[in-house]
């Protein structure tokens, strides 16, 4: 079997599209805009990148982006202050806070000062919490993606059996939340698990979000499984670097029903989804209905 290749850049596009047009019927007939702001402190290179897209990517779907770059020095009590004037901002219905912060900065402190409703990562305990008991939340960006993608290729994901491997709060632990709030039956596997490999073949549905490059091979893979690899690892390969995911691409394509490219498959949904998020969010905050297909 030749896998199908689940093509998240064309559904990215296709993501943004949707909420770009959402965005210019609410400048219409409310007068309003979404608005996203990003917080970034100090000079980690990767995370300039992130924001640089982000900023690109609000801007073209119509949205307002405030972007606020603090030195690494900045002191938690400013970060704080930062954090409380755009809660009480109405012109911003987004915050992110990227990370990883500088090691001074409590990471928790600052993510559960952001108001929740404005939480568009989903990472505040409190949005934690309505996930886990299955009410409406704000849903992390990267799982979201990934559960738009099943939902896309598979339709109805009831009864069917899911394998996550890793359980960070920021992808395992809500996409086994996402699959199980769609009636799968979920499993968690993770560093001590034993018998990785078997576990994983009994999954129809395979996410792996490890950070170890290439770790899942095509011998774990159940024939026809749908296979979705978060992983993003850069490794050097006959002198080049080379960006590659935590699934072994070409032997899972020779087994699975269909899968996620690296790049070109998760990646792309996360900003997606984190525009989908601030305009879900902007609708919660003005008692609108929410778009339709862009929320858990
Ligand atoms: P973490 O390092 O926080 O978590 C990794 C998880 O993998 C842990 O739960 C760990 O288990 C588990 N693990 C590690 N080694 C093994 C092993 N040998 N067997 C089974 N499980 C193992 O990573 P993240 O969740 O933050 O990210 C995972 C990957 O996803 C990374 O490659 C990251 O770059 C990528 N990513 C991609 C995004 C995107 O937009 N596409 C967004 C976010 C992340 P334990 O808990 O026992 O230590």
């Amino acid at each position: 079997m030749t896998a199908t290749v689940i093509d998240g850049k064309a559904f990215a596009a296709k993501v943004r599209a949707q909420v770009a047009a959402h965005v210019a019927r609410l400048a219409e007939e409310q007068g309003l805009q979404p608005g996203l702001a990003v917080v970034l402190v100090g000079e980690d290179p990767a995370s300039q990148v992130y924001v640089r897209n982000k900023h690109a990517s609000t801007v073209e779907v119509g949205m307002a982006s405030f972007e606020h770059r603090l030195p690494a020095e900045t002191s938690e009590a400013d970060l704080l202050a930062l954090v409380k004037s755009l809660n009480a901002d109405p012109t911003v219905h987004g915050i992110l806070v990227q990370l990883p912060l500088p090691g001074h900065l409590n990471s928790e402190l600052i993510i559960n000062t952001i108001d929740p409703a404005k939480d568009v990562d989903g990472f505040h305990i409190s949005n934690v919490g309505l996930l886990g008991t299955g009410q409406k939340s704000m849903v992390p960006c990267t799982p979201l993606g990934c559960l738009m993608m099943l939902r896309d290729h598979h339709g109805k994901l009831a009864g069917l059996n899911a394998v996550v491997v890793g359980r960070s709060n920021i992808v395992g632990k809500p996409m086994a939340q996402l699959l199980l709030g769609d009636s799968c039956t979920v499993t968690i596997a993770h560093s001590r698990t034993k018998d990785l490999a078997e576990v994983c073949k009994r999954a129809d549905i395979l996410v792996a979000a490890v950070g170890r490059p290439e770790m899942i091979t095509g011998d774990m893979v159940k024939p026809g499984a749908t296979v979705i690899d978060v992983g993003i690892n850069r490794i050097e390969r006959d002198g080049k670097a080379k960006l590659v995911g935590d699934v072994h691409y070409a032997s899972a394509a020779a087994v699975a029903g269909a899968i996620t490219p690296v790049p070109g498959g998760v990646g792309p949904m996360t900003i997606a989804c984190l525009l989908a998020n601030t305009l879900t969010a902007c609708c919660r905050a003005n008692g609108l209905p929410e778009p339709e297909g862009l929320t858990a």
